[in-house]
């Protein structure tokens, strides 16, 4: 299990009461994900911690401090554990279960809110059981209406969400106004979803996406969400205290009808980064404080520029011309151009009375919400094609994914680990460069993106393309993070299917002419004939390229014997997989084409029964050493 997974619902608390269940939850304690807890009574579980006492009275104190329980109990013994400790869904952690042999993991409780779901899938790829999931909205595939903003980092507001998940399962219309925030997490929607859109009141429930109050209509139940693009500029009189400006936000907001959980952050003037009011107000709030020069200031146009400011620090403008210039410093994801970010509210000079100091706010409206969360970049490798030959690692990442990015084929291979709510991005095969910047730009924005490559990622495929992108891009190495997760790559499902044709010295070659010199290729194919290294080729043949691979096999005779075993693997552990064995000379007479490697023994390996076999060691039986 890869730790970064699981960062989400740390800090996770595992629970066994038998050694055989401690074993089960090992997994978690391996990544250092979870701390496991056993009874006094329960000696030897390495790297275990122990209570003593009752376990009801030892989860009264882990409670409040975990976002996640892992238990291998009786489901029955945990909901009588868990039962008295309950209070709400919008607070209470993951309860998941797993049973001692392994084979289920239920989501217990918070399966929505508290991510329990979720992270029940990512423990059952893991330990390849089976997840048991009973919301209604994973039987039918329907919306998450209380999760559907999380990603984007969007703030829940308030509503009757009993009701309107209620309306959703039931398949009642749901009008949907959005006036702000990304509509990518339309792309995640199921194909029959209930909702609507428009300005009329024609829903049975209404969900509002946006940075204003709503106008309500008493009698349709109705939620918000609340995506974080109002930036807030503040200038003020040095030491005005927190409390003075938290007011004056929350005057101006009020008149406005803005809701204050849309706040990204705030803004303002460098000399004011230390303004300890402030400072404290975005430290309470977890808020950034964006702060400029005067001279980037000076730039902007505002509708309230003053020549006082300007004499005193430099630029005519502070809170207008900071809300403005950090409201366009978020990333740029859509794909078609954004106008430029608004002002919602010229400045407003508030003060307090009974209070010192003085503040002026200004808000400006950004297009793109900020979402808070630093990003991830999954590069995982999908295996050459059934779901069983991908590692449980890989899987995890797919299910956990915010975003899943690839070629449609490969996708389409690993349909059954998607989950309802994720965003598919598909591209064709030819622009993988544009697949990588797409990729970057979402996680630099905050999403965890896997990008799926078939085989190994990092072999021929799209993790390199990612890597070096982003190194271009200045990438500090840190954020977005990046993780690769290997795959079973084409030269050895190829293998497998044939026998042991790669138990000595091999390589791989692409054929592919398109980012390699041929020169190069040729150079290549040489040196490793010379060398008698097993050779995998790789892009053996398209259409449109048919010549590489004749010069391939010329090269090879000059150095192999005509009757050297070859393999062509087409499409291995896929449904029309195609093998045959032949030989050095024979090999150009079957169908080769770019689902196809080819496999070239060296000059020891043989043929028998049908299976291709490379020896181990060039020295006969006699002087066998170690084979592993
Ligand atoms: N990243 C991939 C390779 C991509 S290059 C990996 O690690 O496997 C594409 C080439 O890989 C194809 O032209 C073919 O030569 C080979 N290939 C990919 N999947 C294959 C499969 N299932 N069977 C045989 N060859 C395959």
């Amino acid at each position: 299990m890869t730790t970064s997974l699981l960062q989400d619902f740390q800090p996770i608390a595992a629970i066994a009461t038998t050694s055989i269940g401690a074993n089960q939850l090992q997994p978690l304690l391996q990544t250092r994900s979870a701390t496991l807890w056993v009874p006094a009574s329960l000696t030897g579980i390495a790297g275990a911690q122990v209570y003593t006492g009752s376990l009801s009275d030892h989860l009264q104190t882990l409670w409040i401090s975990h976002r996640s329980f892992v238990f291998c109990l009786a489901t029955g013994a945990v909901v009588r554990l868990i039962a008295p400790l309950l209070q709400h869904k919008a607070t209470d952690p993951a309860v998941v279960v797993v049973d001692e042999s392994g084979q289920f993991v239920i989501s217990l409780c918070g399966g929505h809110q508290a991510g329990a779901d979720q992270l029940t899938r990512i423990l059952a790829a893991t330990m390849e059981a089976t997840p048991v999931l009973t919301g209604a909205t994973n039987r039918a595939h329907l919306l998450g209406i209380d999760v559907l903003g999380v990603p984007f980092g969007w703030v829940k507001g308030e509503g009757n969400w009993t009701a309107v998940s209620a309306a959703i399962a039931r398949g009642e219309a749901v009008q949907v106004k959005q006036t702000a925030g990304s509509d990518l997490w339309c792309q995640g929607l199921p194909p029959e979803h209930p909702l609507i859109w428009g300005e009329e009141q024609l829903g049975k429930a209404q969900v509002w996406i946006g940075a204003k109050r709503p106008i309500a209509d008493s009698q349709t139940p109705l939620v918000q969400w609340h995506p974080r693009v109002l930036w807030v500029g503040v200038g003020c009189e040095r030491g005005t205290p927190k409390i003075v400006i938290e007011q004056a936000v929350q005057t101006v907001f009020q008149q406005q009808d803005l809701v204050e959980a849309a706040i990204a952050g705030f803004a303002t003037i460098d000399l004011k980064a230390d303004e300890v009011g402030l400072i404290e107000l975005c430290q309470e709030r977890n808020l950034p404080l964006r702060c400029f020069s005067a001279a980037d200031l000076r730039t902007v146009t505002v509708p309230t520029p003053s020549l006082i400011v300007a004499a005193e620090v430099g630029t005519p403008s502070v809170a207008e011309a900071a809300a403005i210039l950090a409201s366009q410093s978020s990333f740029q994801i859509r794909h078609t151009p954004s106008p430029h970010p608004a002002l919602q509210v010229a400045k407003q000079i508030v003060r307090v009375e009974g209070q010192p100091g003085a503040v002026t706010i200004a808000v400006a409206e950004a297009t793109q919400e900020y979402t808070g969360r630093s990003g991830r970049l999954w590069l995982v490798g999908t295996g050459p094609g059934q779901l069983d030959q991908m590692t449980a690692a890989a899987k995890a990442a797919i299910s956990q994914a915010d975003v899943v990015i690839g070629y449609s084929l490969y996708v389409d291979l690993i349909a059954a680990l998607l989950r309802p709510g994720q965003i598919i991005e598909t591209l064709p095969i030819t622009q993988e460069r544009q697949r990588a910047e797409r990729a970057i730009a979402l996680a630099q924005w905050g999403l965890s993106v896997a990008v799926v490559s078939s085989g190994d990622c990092g072999i021929y495929g799209m993790a390199g393309l990612v890597m070096e992108q982003l190194q271009a891009l200045g990438w500090d190495g840190k954020t977005p993070s990046v993780q690769v997760f290997p795959g079973i790559t084409a030269l050895q499902a190829a293998a497998s299917r044939v026998g042991t044709p790669l138990m000595h010295d091999f390589c791989a070659i692409s054929l592919s002419d398109l980012l390699t010199p041929w020169d190069m290729i040729e150079k290549r194919l040489t040196a490793a004939a010379q060398a008698d290294f097993v050779v995998a080729l790789y892009n053996p043949k398209s259409q449109t390229r048919t010549e590489q691979i004749a010069i391939a096999q010329r090269i090879f005779q000059q150095y192999r014997d005509a009757t050297t075993p070859v393999a062509i693997v087409r499409a291995a552990y896929r449904l029309d997989e195609q093998i045959i064995l032949t030989t050095l000379a024979e090999f150009l007479h079957h169908p080769i084409d770019m689902l196809t490697t080819v496999l070239i023994g060296n000059q020891s390996t043989r043929t028998y029964a049908n299976w291709m076999i490379t020896p181990r060691g060039y020295l006969g039986f006699d002087r066998q050493e170690s084979l592993d």
